[in-house]
């Protein structure tokens, strides 16, 4: 079944759903995104995501076009058009389509809004009951990762060398260091039980799942060490795990094909995913 869609102000089947050759989202990947996961048909953690939307924007120096309470209504509307139950609200903003291709900021053009859903059960995924395996691959990506930026091409042959090589997500390495998943954060508990996930900054995106999970996990007086970590201490941890909105948290049980313990999801992850379920479900707009 067609799902609905918005563009720019209407509310359209998404077959229908279409935007100028010439945007600038198109031409020069010069836009910002968001993915808000939806569970029981609200909005999970939204608040945050339109915050990093807010900041993104702004590093970019692009106006939303709309204020932000409007674009929850937005997301609202669409996740109860779709009956939405369990999945995810994509939203993109780009800065418009010009009448032609000039790479410094048109002016008076319109920024482009889409948004559409998608339906995905998160919380019952098959991978969280498994655990997956990732794959290394260098980081070479631009410098400021802060920016949620629609300029994925490395993370789209990360992900593509993942899905080839049977893992489930890739992990980026620079200077020797974890930095982050090609879609999520990356964690691990070593084995004195300090959870470990990178220090925000321009080398990484700040997750908003990996924010609400630091503040739960350290709620419940566990040791969380904000720092980079290798590979090598990767796979001497007691356990590791990626957390994004579209994942929640997700244990990673293989490293290039070696064993993370014993190859299986970790008591201390399943905990933090329960925890994380639980936080979603209770703060749901
Ligand atoms: N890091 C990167 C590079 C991402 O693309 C994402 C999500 O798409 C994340 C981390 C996780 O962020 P969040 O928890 O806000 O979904």
């Amino acid at each position: 079944m067609d799902s609905i869609a918005y563009v720019n102000g209407s509310f359209v089947p998404l077959s229908e759903a279409k935007v100028s050759v010439l945007d600038r989202g198109f031409l020069f990947a010069d836009g910002i995104y968001e993915v808000a996961a939806v569970l029981d048909g609200k909005l999970i953690d939204n608040a945050s995501h339109l915050a990093r939307l807010a900041r993104s924007v702004g590093e970019i120096s692009l106006a939303l076009p709309e204020s932000l309470a409007r674009i929850e209504e937005i997301q609202k509307e669409l996740v109860t058009r779709n009956n939405l139950v369990s999945g995810l609200v994509y939203l993109e903003v780009t800065r418009g389509a010009d009448t032609g291709r000039d790479f410094a900021f048109p002016k008076g053009v319109k920024p482009t809004l889409i948004l559409f859903t998608s339906a995905k059960d998160i919380v019952n995924a098959p991978s969280a009951k498994t655990g997956i395996g990732v794959i290394t691959v260098p980081d070479i990506r631009w410098t400021r990762r802060d920016i949620k930026s629609v300029a994925l091409l490395a993370q789209v042959l990360a992900k593509q060398a993942a899905a080839e090589a049977g893992a489930g997500e890739a992990w980026m390495i620079e200077d020797g260091k974890v930095t982050e998943g090609g879609s999520s954060s990356a964690f691990i508990l070593t084995q004195d039980d300090v959870l470990v996930t990178r220090q925000n900054g321009s080398e990484i995106l700040p997750g908003c799942t990996r924010k609400a999970v630091v503040a739960l996990a350290e709620e419940r007086q566990l040791r969380v060490e904000e720092r980079a970590f290798t590979i090598e201490e990767a796979l001497a941890a007691k356990e590791a795990f990626i957390t994004s909105a579209s994942s929640f948290v997700q244990a990673v049980v293989s490293i290039d094909g070696k064993k993370i313990a014993n190859g299986k999801p970790g008591a201390m992850t399943d905990r933090l995913r329960e925890i994380y379920v639980d936080f979603a479900r209770k703060t749901a707009v």
